[in-house]
């Protein structure tokens, strides 16, 4: 760990993470779980690539693409595919939680649900309910005005 520099604890984990994947700690996967870890707009693997090669253009896609995919196959992120096109969103946040989806723009974001059950329910045909995560389709502020 770099002297005099803290990490957040989502960063911690997840370079945990990918070290559990035997992926090294190199400054390229670090700056993508940075870019990543905090981002609440659920990006796409593009999305980041294009966000970090102005910083690193050295950096190639499949970099962030397999930084992105071991860190959902650690368990320390997640894929939503909530669009028509099939699109892989990816998701820093591993707990229950519902999303909002603009028709328009496309923008993914995370709804805070008050009376959110978390008791696990049997449905009448024998399905075990792990988790209950509502999507809300609409148009985001900026594109319904
Ligand atoms: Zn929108
Ligand atoms: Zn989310």
């Amino acid at each position: 760990m770099a002297a005099g520099r803290t990490e957040s604890p989502r960063v911690a984990s997840a370079l945990a993470a990918l070290e559990h994947a035997s992926l090294r700690r190199t400054p390229q996967r670090l700056a993508i779980v940075k870019a990543f870890v905090d981002d609440p707009t659920h990006p796409t693997a593009q999305q980041i690539f294009d966000r970090l090669k102005r910083s690193m253009p050295t950096m190639s896609f499949a970099t962030v693409y397999n930084t992105l995919a071991a860190l959902e196959k650690a368990g320390s992120c997640r894929v939503l595919r909530v669009h028509d096109d099939g699109s892989a969103r990816f998701d820093p946040r591993v707990d229950p939680h519902d999303h909002a989806i603009c028709d328009r723009c496309g923008a993914v974001r995370d709804l805070e649900s008050k009376n959110r059950k978390t008791t696990t329910t049997e449905l009448e045909d024998g399905f075990h309910v792990r988790a209950v995560e509502r999507v809300y389709r609409g148009l985001c502020a900026e594109c319904s005005q």
